[in-house]
């Protein structure tokens, strides 16, 4: 899909970029991830020719990017960076069009892509449409910014730390966003960051960079498990690698099934549950999960079968959670168990402490 043959950028007698080769296969979602200046933004930019290369070669579908002609190369590689660079005195409607209409699509065809685009993004079209970027938070000005780079249904998305400037909470929005908007279109990506958490989250192959060189690329659960040098190792952070890992575990790949019983269940047949399995969920009507009733999941002290608890709605687990967030919420509220909610918020499942340290999921290799 995209291939890098001995990728080479100097300025001056600066290496920049160091005999960089690497090949991004169609789908993938490829991270290019290293300390600040070790090269990811100017080899980004090599590929769609915004930085013009010393040696190497770059091939898209095996054609030569130097010989694609400008008009081609808009099309078919989206850009979206950091800064998002929306035009301030146009509408989003219209920031989103920018390629399309310098690519001379009919308006209607225009119109409809914008209207696709807005709905991809989650962004009500209603609402948005005609909007100026200083009427947009950080957040919905990145969902533009994605959603710009995919208007003319380019073969290839490059990013450049799009996320780097928001808040931490809407970042983790945003990378929620794109990984679905990654699945739903099979867009190959080429995303850079420096943030390892970011990467691991998202990328199917990670390319970690020094000096202007390609130190590792692989997949992320080969370079956790197998880092191929200490520059590597320092850079993924000897210190948490256990929860790094938990990144890349899903809560569909733990949960089991979880006792529970409707909240109208006497005491008794309550009692037998906890007995059996120490806890039990109460599920209301529609089955959503209410109340925990069994002390045993909590680490305070008392009566072993407890009080009912009331659960809380950050007390829950979906199954697209990573098992990060999942252990997160554990201790942030001191159980050792989460619900598991479906898309009504009815109880499919649990994840427990227990289910993290007991085994490895299936399929975790991906
Ligand atoms: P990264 O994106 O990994 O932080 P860059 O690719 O932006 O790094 O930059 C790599 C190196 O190239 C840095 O040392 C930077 O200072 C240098 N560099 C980038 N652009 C230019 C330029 N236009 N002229 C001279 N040096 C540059
Ligand atoms: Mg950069």
């Amino acid at each position: 899909m995209i291939e890098l043959h001995g990728l080479t950028k100097l300025y001056d007698d600066a290496r920049v970029v160091d005999d960089v080769s690497l090949t991004v296969d169609q789908g993938e979602f490829c991270v290019l991830i290293g300390p600040s200046g070790c090269g990811k933004s100017t080899t980004l930019k090599m590929i769609n020719r915004l930085v013009p290369l010393t040696s190497g070669r770059i091939l898209l579908h095996g054609e030569d990017v130097a010989a694609l002609p400008a008009e081609q190369l808009r099309r078919r590689i989206g850009y979206a960076i950091q800064s998002i660079g929306l035009f301030p005195h146009w509408t989003v409607a219209q920031n989103i069009a920018v390629v399309p209409t310098l690519l001379k699509w009919p308006k209607a065809r225009i119109a409809d892509r914008v209207e696709e685009l807005l709905a991809l993004l989650r962004l009500d079209a209603d609402g948005f449409r005609d909007k100026y970027p200083h009427e947009l938070s950080g957040g919905q000005a990145q969902r533009v910014g994605v959603a710009r780079a995919l208007a003319a249904d380019p073969d290839v998305m490059l990013m450049d730390e799009p996320f780097g400037a928001l808040d931490p909470i809407t970042r983790e929005v945003l990378q929620a966003e794109l990984a679905r908007v990654h699945h739903e279109t099979g867009k190959t990506i080429v995303f850079v960051t420096h943030d390892m958490d970011e990467a691991l989250k998202l990328a199917t192959r990670i390319a970690v960079m020094n000096e202007g060189r390609l130190v590792q690329y692989d997949r992320p659960i080969e370079l956790l498990f197998s880092p191929a040098d200490d520059f590597v190792r320092d850079f993924l952070g000897k210190a948490d690698l256990g929860l790094k890992l938990l990144t890349r575990r899903w809560v569909h790949q733990y949960v089991a099934p979880a006792p529970w019983a409707d909240r109208r269940a006497s005491m008794g047949s309550l009692r037998d549950i906890v007995a059996t399995h120490g806890h039990v969920w109460l599920v209301d009507g529609d089955g959503r999960p209410e109340g925990l009733f069994g002390a045993r999941l909590w680490r305070a002290e008392g009566d072993p079968l407890g009080e009912l608890s009331r659960i809380h709605p950050d007390w829950l687990a979906t199954p697209e959670m990573t098992m990060k967030e999942a252990l997160s919420r554990m201790v942030w509220r001191r159980v050792l168990a989460l619900p598991v909610v479906d898309a009504d918020g009815r109880l499919s499942g649990e994840v427990t402490m227990a289910g993290v340290m007991g085994r490895q999921p299936e399929g975790a290799a991906a």
